[in-house]
Formats: C-alpha cells, sequence, structure tokens
C-alpha cells in the first residue's frame, strides 16, 4: 500500500505521478472465504477492515453488485454527530464519533472530517425546552452539547434569518460534531482492508443462499458460487429483499431519501444547521456547495430517485431560514434507499440463522455509524457473541418491546 503523506506526495510528482499503485486490488472471488460480507458500502468494508486487522480473519470477501460506495454511503449528506437521546444510542454514536476524530490518521487518508458543529434550531419556547431535555440527557451521558440563545446563533451563523416565519428562539450545538467527506471514507476503508488481504470483489450480486441445517453454505452470486463459514448483510435499502431470500422477515421499511447541492459559494456558513420543525438541515462542503437535506419520500420504494414534492419542500424549508438562498441554482440532486426499522434504530449483531450477521436499519443516519458499526460487528462475528455496544439493537428487541426509539426522542433522525 502507499503510504499518503506530504512527503510521498513530493517523491512522486518528480516522476510525473506515474509511480502511484491503485488503491485497491481488483481480486477474481474465490470459491471459499472464512466471512463472506455481502454490501460493499461503509459498513461492510469497515467490517472487513476490523475483522482483517483487529481479529486477525484473513480469509474475507466482501461482495458488491455495483461499485463500492455506489450506495447510500457515497450518497448522503455527511453528517457526524453522537447527539443521541438514550444512553444506549449515546454510547454507541460517541464510540463511532471518537473514532471518526482519529481516522485520518489510523487509515492513512485524507477523510476530510471537519467538527464544524452541528446546531439545532428551536422555533418556539417549547421546542426549546425540549432541546434543553435533550442537551441535558446528552450532558448526563457524558457527550458536549450546550444550548444557545438568539444571540449566539446569530455570532454563529448570522447568515440564518432568526425572524423568519419560523422566529427562531434559540438552540442546541453539539461542537464535536461535523461533516466528513462520504466517498474518502468509503475509499479509506476499502484500501486498508484490502491491503491486509481483503477481496473487495465489485460487480458481484448475491442472487441467493445455499442454507442446510439452520446453515448458509453458500451465495448464489452472477459470478458463480462462494461459500464461507459466516456471512454478514450490510446492504442497506436492500436489508429485506436479501433476508427474505435466506428464508428471514425484517421489520424493515424501505423508503428514498434525498439530497441536493447547489452552486458554489465563497464561505457564508461554518457550522451544520438543522431544524426538525421546518424539516431541513443544511451544510457548506469545502467546495463552497450549500448541502442540502429533509425529510424521507412520504411512500415506500426501491427506486433510487426522489420526486419533486420533497425536493420542492426541502427547498423551501431552506428558504424559510435563509431567504437569500432563494436565488441559489441547485446543481444536483440524487436519492438513495434507506432502511427503517420500526424505532428508528439499527438493527445489528446475530440473526435467527446461525452463521447470518446483520446491519441493517441505519435509516436515513449510518454514515456516522460507520466506524462503530464496523468495529463492533466484527467483534460480533469474531467472537460469536454481541459486542456490548450492540446487545441493545438485536433484533430480538421486537419481540422483547426494548425499543430504542430515538426518532421520536430526539427529533430527528439523520
Ligand atoms: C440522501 C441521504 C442523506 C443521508 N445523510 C446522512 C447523514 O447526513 N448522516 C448520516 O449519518 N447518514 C446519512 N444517511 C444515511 C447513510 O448514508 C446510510 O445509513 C449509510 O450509508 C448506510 O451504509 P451501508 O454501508 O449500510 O449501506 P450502503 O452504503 O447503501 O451499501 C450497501 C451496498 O450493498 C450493495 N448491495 C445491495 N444488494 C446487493 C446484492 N444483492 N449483492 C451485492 N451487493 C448488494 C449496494 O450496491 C450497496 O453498495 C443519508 C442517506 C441518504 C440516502
Amino acid at each position: 500500500m502507499n503510504s499518503y503523506s506530504g512527503f510521498s506526495l513530493v517523491r512522486h510528482s518528480l516522476r510525473g505521478h506515474r509511480g502511484w499503485r491503485r488503491a485497491w486490488r481488483n481480486p477474481q472471488p474465490k470459491p471459499h472465504y472464512d466471512v463472506v460480507i455481502i454490501g460493499a458500502g461503509g459498513h461492510g468494508l469497515a467490517t472487513a477492515y476490523y475483522l482483517a486487522g483487529k481479529h486477525g480473519v484473513r480469509k474475507i470477501a466482501v461482495l458488491e453488485k455495483g461499485y463500492l460506495g455506489g450506495g447510500n454511503s457515497g450518497r448522503n449528506t455527511q453528517v457526524c454527530r453522537s447527539n443521541y437521546f438514550y444512553p444506549e444510542s449515546a454510547a454507541f454514536y460517541e464510540h463511532s464519533l471518537k473514532l471518526f476524530e482519529s481516522l485520518s490518521a489510523d487509515l492513512n487518508f485524507n477523510i476530510m472530517f471537519s467538527q464544524r458543529g452541528c446546531l439545532e434550531l428551536s422555533h418556539s419556547l417549547e421546542e426549546l425546552e425540549m432541546n434543553r431535555r435533550w442537551a441535558t440527557a446528552m450532558t448526563m451521558n457524558g457527550i458536549d452539547s450546550e444550548v444557545l440563545g438568539r444571540e449566539e446563533i446569530h455570532k454563529l451563523a448570522p447568515i440564518l434569518d432568526l425572524d423568519c416565519r419560523f422566529p427562531i428562539v434559540g438552540g442546541s450545538i453539539q461542537r464535536r460534531a461535523g461533516i466528513s467527506r462520504h466517498d474518502a471514507v468509503v475509499w479509506a476503508y476499502a484500501r486498508a482492508a484490502s491491503a491486509l488481504g481483503v477481496d473487495i470483489i465489485q460487480d458481484c450480486e448475491v442472487l441467493g443462499f445455499e442454507s442446510g441445517s439452520g446453515r448458509i453454505e453458500g451465495v448464489k452470486t452472477n459470478r458463480g458460487m462462494i461459500h464461507a463459514g459466516q456471512f454478514a448483510l450490510c446492504v442497506a435499502g436492500h436489508s429485506s429483499v436479501l433476508a427474505a431470500m435466506a428464508g428471514l422477515r425484517l421489520p424493515i421499511e424501505s423508503i428514498a431519501l434525498q439530497a441536493m447541492v447547489t452552486e458554489p459559494l465563497k464561505p457564508v456558513l461554518h457550522t451544520v444547521v438543522g431544524s426538525a420543525a421546518i424539516h431541513a438541515y443544511i451544510s457548506q462542503s469545502d467546495r463552497g456547495e450549500i448541502v442540502i437535506g429533509g425529510g424521507a419520500e412520504p411512500f415506500n420504494s426501491y427506486a433510487q430517485r426522489g420526486g419533486i414534492p420533497a425536493l420542492r419542500d426541502n427547498a423551501s424549508a431552506v428558504v424559510e431560514l435563509i431567504p437569500s438562498f432563494s436565488r441559489l441554482r441547485i446543481m444536483r440532486q440524487w436519492a438513495g434507499i434507506c432502511d427503517i426499522s420500526p424505532d428508528s434504530s439499527p438493527i445489528v449483531g446475530k440473526s435467527p440463522v446461525e452463521n447470518l450477521y446483520l446491519s441493517t436499519g441505519w435509516g436515513t443516519g449510518g454514515f456516522k455509524a460507520i466506524p462503530a458499526g464496523g468495529d463492533t460487528l466484527a467483534y460480533t462475528i469474531a467472537c460469536d457473541r454481541p459486542h456490548q455496544l450492540l446487545q441493545p439493537f438485536s433484533l430480538d428487541r421486537f419481540a422483547t418491546g426494548r425499543l430504542i426509539d430515538e426518532g421520536a426522542a430526539a427529533g430527528v433522525a439523520h
């Protein structure tokens, strides 16, 4: 693996940048592996990396029907934060945020992690009370959080119209939160996993499973049969489809979520801003584009595109907060399919099929979970018992009733 540094950049520039090696190998599938991971998004690749790096599993394949990072991991709005309400979620997402803080150095790849803060606005005194409750819960869980008044918000983001149609009365901020370039996270894990011997096989679609005595023996793919001892499903957007092939019915709904970017501007917005009431969130990318996200489409679908009504709602919500943005032109719009569980929390860990592990239900907020999701699922597969942080997120909570209703508690799903 090439080392990426200022020194290697200078050294390669002297040879016209012709000596760089490919960031990851492009191997042919082998007939047998110890672990097969389906889906080369952030979660699949991170799981492979930690399985190989921390647990010494060497024969691992990650099978991807398209190109790596072509799913939601390369389509999201890049927000990373740990401002969750319940202790179970707070512990898990805080572990992820801490891994993000050192990820560029750990993987020797600049993931452009920028801790510019994540500001959640309140538009009424009642909402501010809820924000205060949320911030207090975070403080009790050992996570940084501050409640801000109007003046502090004005100082932080002067471009916001505090007296907009839904006047801003205050808000809360997690200053360690921020954004990280999404495809860089995927590429960083792919490069590091490949260097540890993981076979990342693109254009390899899983079409079915071969089972026997309550176990999965192998996967049928468009590139032949592949056998393994253990299997993991990391296929956001298609978890129910793949699980059904293995004989499982998951409590998952699949819904398209869209995002868009405007033409680039000089730096005008130095923090991530979200509003649960207006239902939109925005940040400015390092290229200057305003990245806009909002609510999911109102119906279930496997079509990886968003409709005009949601686009219009998201754009008009942002214009409520920053009227001058009405003059900006939208450059690109896209969507991904999110797998959403009934309590808006992920389902990760063992499944009723002995050697099949699940990573699903990340909904509209699984990008920020990639490092912790990979780390804890790798532990669960290697030790065949749930990682401590994953125990609350098991599938059987829908039978026991121990739900972690983050959507309702925190008021945001992203
Ligand atoms: C518009 C949008 C904005 C978002 N914003 C945020 C945000 O700001 N912050 C945040 O934390 N999260 C956000 N998310 C959610 C986040 O992107 C996802 O939760 C996360 O990327 C899921 O990662 P993954 O690795 O599980 O899935 P993916 O990255 O979707 O990877 C799954 C892979 O499985 C592959 N696959 C599917 N079926 C098969 C098959 N049969 N055989 C082989 N491969 C298969 C797919 O091609 C895909 O590459 C957003 C999502 C969207 C769509």
